[in-house]
């Protein structure tokens, strides 16, 4: 049988052979001079997050796959400590339980193909599926056979939140319909399910609370009983400007939802940024100079997408191996290297005043929806891959390496 490759496959990210196995992002800038976009992932900072999350959450903590779905990364999670992965298609299933023969997967698309749903079951042990639909309760019962130990987990729309991204308006049952859902699951499942997300980068403690409270309604009116609610991700990191409120404070709010819940249910919790965004910052080179634009070797179809319209800023800081930097600083715009013209990032990017072509330029948070994202648009999909074990250039409050567990 021939394999059809997708038009636009993404080119694997090479590893090229370094002197030292793991050294700083200036060893590698300094020992590649790359002209290449380098992903430099920290695993150990991504293991070190998954702990501190794995350690504060009164529940099971599945890491959301489609974050990042590098390998490394993936095993950095598990070394933190976790052992459920939150999968989205037949892909990232084939991809974690090649990696982890004994994790517990979560099909967790409330839309799926027929034969995505199957292969998941019968090849995969994949037990534990979401809907938000009658028509995708009905294509669970058929293709998994209405087996033994079948999980359901119903999601649930909430009202829209203050999130810097809104997850609400593709997926979802109302209220009254998500009762419904539950009570038609019921008689199927051998665990059954509500998950909600608040949005992903959640600045707000309380949107969880809100969210969980409304959970409880949902449970009442449905008047079955309920053995899991799994409160999604949207757990947030630091960007530039943007500190969010320390980890357990999010958990201090989820505690006090939780407690509107009937007696002995089970916490989920779905995160996928603030597990990986620390654990990767990409390396590109200026390539021309234009006054206040500089031209990138990375960009908006590259793993700069949130750099892109959705105006995220990122961390940033000038490499130059010959020279000293000038110490004046100044407002950069950057544009990518695809002759599309919504290949810019506004940033501002502030960096030293004679920034010049050949200069390299560290990105940080970029573990997050970054590396994961990248395109073969253009042709530029060519990346180096290695790993650094020096610190991410931003620390979110609680996920620090280290952070001391909170006390139960
Ligand atoms: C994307 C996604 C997540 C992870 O969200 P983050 O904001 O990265 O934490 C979790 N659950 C579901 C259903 C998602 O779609």
């Amino acid at each position: 049988m021939t394999q059809i490759r997708p038009r636009g496959a993404v080119a694997p990210l090479r590893r090229p052979a370094l002197s030292s196995r793991r050294p700083s992002v200036d060893a590698v800038v300094a020992s590649l001079r790359p002209e290449e976009p380098v992903h430099c992932l920290r695993p150990q900072a991504v293991s070190a997050a998954a702990r501190a999350f794995v350690a504060a959450f009164p529940g099971d903590v599945l890491y959301a796959v489609k974050c990042n779905a590098e390998p490394t990364v993936l095993r950095a999670i598990a070394a933190g400590g976790v052992t459920h992965f939150d999968c989205a298609s037949e892909g990232e299933v084939r991809l974690v339980r090649s990696l982890f023969p004994d994790a517990a997967i979560h099909f967790m698309h409330p839309v799926k193909s027929r034969g995505a749903i199957r292969s998941a079951w019968q090849q995969h042990g994949v037990r534990d599926f979401v809907l938000d639909t009658d028509g995708e309760l009905t294509k669970i019962l058929e293709e998994t056979g209405d087996g033994e130990d079948l999980g359901l987990v119903v999601r649930l729309a909430l009202p829209k939140g203050n999130a810097a991204y809104d997850l609400s308006g593709k997926f979802g049952a109302a209220p009254a319909e998500a009762a419904a859902l539950l009570r038609a699951a019921r008689p199927h499942a051998a665990r059954l399910g509500l998950s909600f997300h608040v949005g992903s980068q959640c600045m707000d403690p309380s949107a969880w609370t809100r969210a969980l409270a409304l959970a409880a309604e949902v449970i009442a009116a449905a008047d079955v009983a309920v053995e899991i609610v799994d409160v999604g991700g949207g757990f947030p990191v630091a960007y530039p400007g943007s500190e969010p409120p320390a980890l357990d404070l999010f958990m201090d709010a989820i505690r006090a939802g939780a407690a509107l819940l009937p007696e002995g249910v089970r916490l989920w919790a779905e995160p996928g940024r603030a597990l990986v965004a620390g654990g990767a910052s990409v390396v590109v080179q200026v390539q021309q100079r234009r006054g206040d634009a500089l031209y990138v070797n990375d960009g908006v179809y590259g793993a700069l997408s949130d750099a892109g319209a959705p105006g995220f800023r990122f961390p940033h800081r000038l490499i130059r191996l010959d020279g000293e930097a000038a110490e004046v600083e100044r407002a950069f715009t950057l544009f990518g290297p695809t002759c599309d013209s919504a290949d810019v990032m506004r940033g501002p990017w502030i960096l030293p005043a004679d920034v010049a072509e050949g200069d390299w330029i560290e990105i940080g948070q970029l573990g997050a929806y970054g590396t994961a994202l990248r395109t073969a648009f253009n042709g530029f999909d060519r990346a180096h891959v290695t790993e650094v074990s020096d610190s991410p250039m931003l620390a979110t409050p609680g996920y620090e390496a280290g952070a001391p567990a909170r006390a139960a």
